[in-house]
């Protein structure tokens, strides 16, 4: 999580001249009262007190440990982050966005009440509940990052007025060990409102569209949500270090097109995009999020685009890494035969395709 990668990011967005057709907002941190629309009083107070003096961290709540070390002012920070998730949310609902990105967050492992995998404050949870605090009676919210969306699946679990979605590695090789097809939201009015696609490891890109082509366009086509959250994870890359899918830059912009058609064909256009995870930080995460701004933007920087040389030339200076020269992998156009076609039961894809479907589709009045 080193912050490098949110600096590199901001500084290929401005290289592309992509800051000229957005607007920067600084929204406020997220206050007290906006924080406990998700986390409890007492973590709030654990990471305020470890915020304040890091070694008396409470590992009970998560904090001061390996994932979480505690820091001098890690509650401001995480507020802040935060912040920009609700303002992004505000400014969606109340018009002022058709779409907000906020890449410095995505922090979807966070609990009501504890740190997790490096998040602190859930802002993709917070956005949400804010959203529902401000009147929205459908939120859907689609999840990319190779890791579970589990703070967010768990601060919704019981509320069907929010539709979860997880793509990920599968729960048996990787963090946080959740996410079963079988987790499908509280028994009574949320069964169904909880959707996870497990992937088998070495998932690459055909199998990786095809299983979100196979599941997220369906699920938002018959929830209609009033405002799509989406959380873009760059660590689904096969350069990650953390985890073991073998995604594309290519794949992952292919993916963000489709999550900014789906908001605009479902949505009316409402969408709030996130970052997340994505631990190689000069080779993959500003190239896919400078992806998603300039999508947001209505600018999409073409796959094959070169880089600017400024910026290379920067990312050496700053981390003595060698920069990509262009915007994605060379593997445009991204290739993936569709769920209708070419269905196959020994394939393990499919089967963790269709285990998401039949988990979830008939509770939710769709053929599975
Ligand atoms: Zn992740």
């Amino acid at each position: 999580m080193d912050p490098v990668r949110l600096a590199l990011t901001r500084r290929l967005v401005d290289a592309f001249g992509l800051d000229r057709d957005v607007e920067v907002v600084s929204a406020k941190p997220a206050g007290e009262s906006t924080l406990r629309l998700v986390h409890r009083e007492d973590y709030i107070e654990a990471v305020k007190a470890a915020s304040v003096d890091p070694g008396a961290a409470d590992s009970a709540y998560g904090l001061g440990t390996v994932d979480d070390p505690a820091f001098a002012g890690m509650h401001e920070v995480s507020a802040l982050i935060a912040g920009q998730s609700v303002g992004a949310a505000e400014a969606v609902w109340g018009g002022e966005a058709l779409h907000a990105v906020n890449f410095a967050g995505g922090l979807h492992h966070a609990m009501p009440g504890g740190a997790s995998g490096f998040c602190i404050y859930n802002d993709a949870s917070l956005a949400i509940a804010r959203l529902l605090e401000l009147g929205a009676e459908r939120v859907a919210y689609v999840d990319v990052d190779v890791h579970h969306g589990d703070g967010v699946q768990a601060a919704f679990w019981e509320d069907p007025r929010v539709l979860t979605i997880s793509l990920h590695e599968h729960p048996r090789t990787l963090f946080p060990q959740t996410g079963w097809p079988e987790e499908t939201g509280a028994a009574g009015a949320a069964e169904g409102s909880a959707v996870n696609v497990a992937l088998p490891a070495g998932t690459g890109d055909a199998g990786w569209l095809r299983a979100f082509h196979a599941v997220v366009p369906e699920l938002i086509a018959d929830f209609r949500p009033q405002v799509l959250v989406t959380q873009h994870g760059a660590d689904t890359h096969f350069e990650d270090p953390l985890a073991h899918l073998a995604v594309s830059l290519d794949a992952q912009r292919a993916v963000q097109v489709a999550c900014h058609e789906l908001a605009h064909e479902y949505a009316g256009g409402k969408w709030v995009a996130l970052g997340g995870g994505g631990y190689a930080v000069v080779e993959v995460v500003p190239r896919s999020w400078t992806h998603l701004v300039a999508i947001a933007a209505g600018r999409d920087v073409e796959p094959g685009a070169v880089i600017p040389e400024g910026w290379r030339q920067e990312v050496f200076a700053r981390t003595r890494q060698l920069a990509p020269a262009r915007m994605t992998d060379g593997r445009w156009p991204v290739e993936y035969v569709g769920w209708e076609a070419g269905y196959d039961p020994a394939d393990r894809l499919d089967q963790a395709v269709l285990a998401a479907r039949r988990a979830v589709f008939p509770l939710r009045g769709l053929l599975a």
